[in-house]
């Protein structure tokens, strides 16, 4: 999952982009408002990281912009302000959660993860399609009940498949998912993962759609 921080502060925006990378999520970090909107507009992110105050442009303005857009990702405020009159017009600009700095990482995760799941329509924290289960939060895979033990890439990739069975990804589109800024893709990187995955879980697990892409599908 890719997720957009926007941060100023650089103790705190590193400390997080450390944490969620540790945690699994690919994540692109911008320093103020106008850098935001800029990635937003270049990107799909699975999840806005936002806080208020920023400079060259406000957290709540960017949230307005996104939201004016018709955007429907999940946005997270993280804001220093404690400020009741704060927290309630990030919500009313269209923010979906928040959280006051300074708070626990794991909690931060786990609200991200939350977010994910309702954006995808789940209510169990496990995603299960077919005999494969995926668990975000411990990063256990299972087939037939059986774990799986894969690499970092492998479960982002797979995640991302199990996240939207039936939907066909290209592999730029993959690409984005599981990398960020700066970081260097070979160019046969998701078919490597791909070769992997389907070594572990079945030949027939990930579909090659030819000339467009990969897909998991949907299975009952
Ligand atoms: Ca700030």
């Amino acid at each position: 999952m890719r997720l957009l921080l926007v941060e100023d502060d650089p103790m705190i925006g590193g400390g997080i982009g450390r944490g969620l990378r540790r945690e699994g999520f690919t994540v692109d970090w911008a320093r103020d408002g106008a850098a935001a909107e800029l990635a937003l507009a270049n990107k799909v992110y699975d999840l806005l990281l936002l806080d208020l105050g920023l400079p060259r442009k406000g957290g709540l303005d960017v949230l307005k912009t996104v939201r004016g857009r018709g955007a429907r990702i999940p946005v997270l405020v993280i804001t220093a302000r404690d400020a009741v009159a704060d927290r309630v017009n990030g919500l009313d600009a269209g923010a979906d959660d928040y959280l006051v700095k300074p708070f626990d990482l794991d909690e931060l995760a786990a609200r991200i993860r939350a977010l994910l799941r309702r954006q995808s329509g789940r209510a169990d924290p496990v995603i299960k399609v077919g005999t494969v289960a995926l668990n975000p939060a411990t990063h256990e895979v299972t087939l037939h009940g059986e774990a799986v033990t894969l690499s970092g890439r492998e479960f982002s990739l797979l995640e991302a498949f199990l996240d939207r069975p039936g939907v066909v990804f290209s592999r730029e589109q993959l690409e984005e998912k599981l990398y960020g800024w700066g970081e260097e893709v070979e160019s046969n990187a998701i078919e490597v993962h791909i070769h992997a995955l389907r070594r572990k879980l079945g030949q027939n697990f990930i579909r090659n759609i030819r000339g467009v892409g990969y897909m998991v599908p949907r299975q009952s």
